[in-house]
C-alpha cells in the first residue's frame, strides 16, 4: 500500500524509534524522584526540552510539554482566556479551525462566552478585512491555525498578530501541520502560544507541546507540579524523547526549504497529471499559499467513498479530509466556510505528501489514473 494521507499521522522514523525505546529500557524512572534513576530520568527530560527549544527558536523554559496539539490547544484556549484581565472575555477563531478546536469554541459558547469566527474567501484565504473589524478591545484572544490540515492553505499570522497586538490581545497559533513542513521559529512568528504534535512529523502519538511566550500568564487546565506547574501528570519521557528526535532529525532551515521544494514539485506533477486524465477536477486552494505536499481535490461528482475506496483497491491509501472526521458524512467544514455547496464538498479527497513519499510512489499513482478512470462508475450511473 503507497501511504499518502501524511497530514493525518507520519510514519515514526528508525530514530524516533531507537529514541523511544533507549528510554523506555533505561531510563524508565520518574524525572522528578530525586534519587539517582530520578535524577538521570530527569536530565533525559532537560536534554529533550533544549532540543525542543533549539530546533523551534524558543527558550526551554516556553516549552510546555502535552498529550498532543489537542490538548496544547485546550491549554493555550482555555488557560489564556481564564488568565485574561477582566473586560476581556471575547475568543476570536478563525471559520476553518481543526474539527476539534471548533468544538472546544461551542464549549465556550455554550459556557457563555462571546466567541466570533473569521471568515475565510472563497479562494481559501483568510478575510483579514473582517480580522480587523473583529478583533478589538474586549478580545481576551484569537486562536488561529498556521495552515490547514485539509486545504493546506496558509493563515496569515504576521498580520494576525499585528492586529492582536494592536488590539491588546493573546494569539494562540495552532501550528500542527506547519512544524516539521515550513521553517519555524517561536521567537519570530509573532504569537504568544503556538501548538503542536509531534505524529505530523514522524514522531509518536501522543506527545505535543504548547510554546508559551516567557511572561505570559496562563491558567493550567491540567494542575500539577510538572511543567513549571502548567500542566500536571508525569512526562512520557519516551515519547517526549521521541519527539526530540523528530525534530533533531528534521535538519536545518536549508534543508527543510528543500524538502519543501521537493514535495511541492511532486504534488504539482500529480495535480498536473489528475487535470490531465480524470474528468472535471478542481483542486482547492491552489491559488493561494499552501503548504507543499497536499492536494484537496474532487473528480466530477464522485462521492469521496467511491473515489477512496477505487485508490484504495489499486494500492494508494488517501483521506477525505481530516481523519477525526472522515467517518462521518458531513461535507468538510473547511469547504463550507469558502462557500462550497454540499454536494460538491461531499466529493472532496485529500492526497498528502511527506518526507518518507517517494517520487517513484508518485509515479505510480500517475501511472494507475487511467485505470482509476475506468473503475470510477459513468456520469450517467451516478446521476441515475
Ligand atoms: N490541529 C490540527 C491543525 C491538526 O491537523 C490536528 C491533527 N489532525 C490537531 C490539531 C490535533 O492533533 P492531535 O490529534 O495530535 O492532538
Amino acid at each position: 500500500m503507497i501511504y499518502l494521507d501524511h497530514h493525518a499521522t507520519t510514519p515514526p522514523s528508525q530514530a524516533v524509534i531507537d529514541a523511544m525505546a533507549a528510554v523506555m529500557a533505561g531510563s524508565w524512572a520518574n524525572a522528578s524522584s530525586k534519587h539517582g534513576p530520578g535524577q538521570a530520568a530527569g536530565r533525559v527530560l532537560a536534554g529533550a526540552r533544549s532540543v525542543v527549544a533549539q530546533s523551534l527558536g524558543c527558550k526551554p523554559a516556553e516549552v510546555v510539554f502535552s498529550s498532543g496539539a489537542t490538548e496544547a490547544n485546550h491549554l493555550a484556549v482555555r488557560g489564556l482566556l481564564a488568565a485574561a484581565p477582566e473586560g476581556r472575555r471575547r475568543v476570536v477563531f478563525s471559520a476553518v479551525e481543526h474539527a476539534g478546536h471548533l468544538k472546544l469554541a461551542r464549549e465556550l459558547m455554550e459556557a457563555g462566552v462571546p466567541v466570533d469566527f473569521l471568515p475565510v474567501r472563497a479562494d481559501g484565504a483568510l478575510d483579514l478585512d473582517a480580522a480587523t473589524r473583529l478583533i478589538g478591545a474586549d478580545v481576551a484572544l484569537v486562536s488561529l491555525m498556521a495552515a490547514n490540515n485539509e486545504t493546506g492553505a496558509l493563515m496569515p499570522v504576521a498580520g494576525v498578530a499585528a492586529l492582536a497586538a494592536a488590539a491588546g490581545a493573546r494569539l494562540h497559533v495552532d501550528a500542527t501541520q506547519w512544524v516539521g513542513k515550513m521553517p519555524f521559529r517561536f521567537a519570530d512568528f509573532g504569537a504568544d502560544a503556538v501548538s503542536f504534535s509531534a505524529h505530523k512529523f514522524h514522531g509518536p502519538k501522543g506527545v505535543g507541546a504548547l510554546l508559551l511566550r516567557q511572561g505570559v500568564a496562563i491558567r493550567p487546565t491540567v494542575p500539577g507540579a510538572q511543567e513549571r506547574g502548567r500542566r500536571g501528570g508525569t512526562e512520557n519521557l519516551p515519547a517526549i524523547a521521541g519527539l526530540a528526535a523528530a525534530l533533531a532529525a528534521l535538519g536545518s532551515e536549508v534543508e527543510l526549504a528543500a524538502e519543501a521544494a521537493r514535495q511541492a514539485a511532486l504534488r504539482d506533477r500529480l495535480e498536473g497529471a489528475l487535470m490531465a486524465e480524470l474528468p472535471d477536477v478542481r483542486i482547492w486552494c491552489a491559488g493561494v499559499p499552501r503548504l507543499p505536499g497536499v492536494s484537496f481535490l474532487r473528480v466530477g461528482r464522485w462521492e469521496a467513498d467511491v473515489l477512496l475506496q477505487r485508490l484504495e483497491r489499486l494500492g494508494f491509501a488517501a483521506s477525505s479530509g481530516a481523519a477525526c472526521s472522515s467517518s462521518g458524512t458531513a461535507p468538510s467544514h473547511v469547504l463550507t466556510a469558502m462557500g462550497v455547496p454540499d454536494d460538491e464538498a461531499l466529493c472532496a479527497i485529500r492526497i498528502s505528501l511527506g518526507r518518507s513519499t517517494t517520487a517513484a510512489e508518485v509515479d505510480a499513482l500517475i501511472a494507475a489514473l487511467p485505470t482509476l478512470r475506468t473503475l470510477l462508475p459513468t456520469a450517467d450511473a451516478v446521476a441515475a
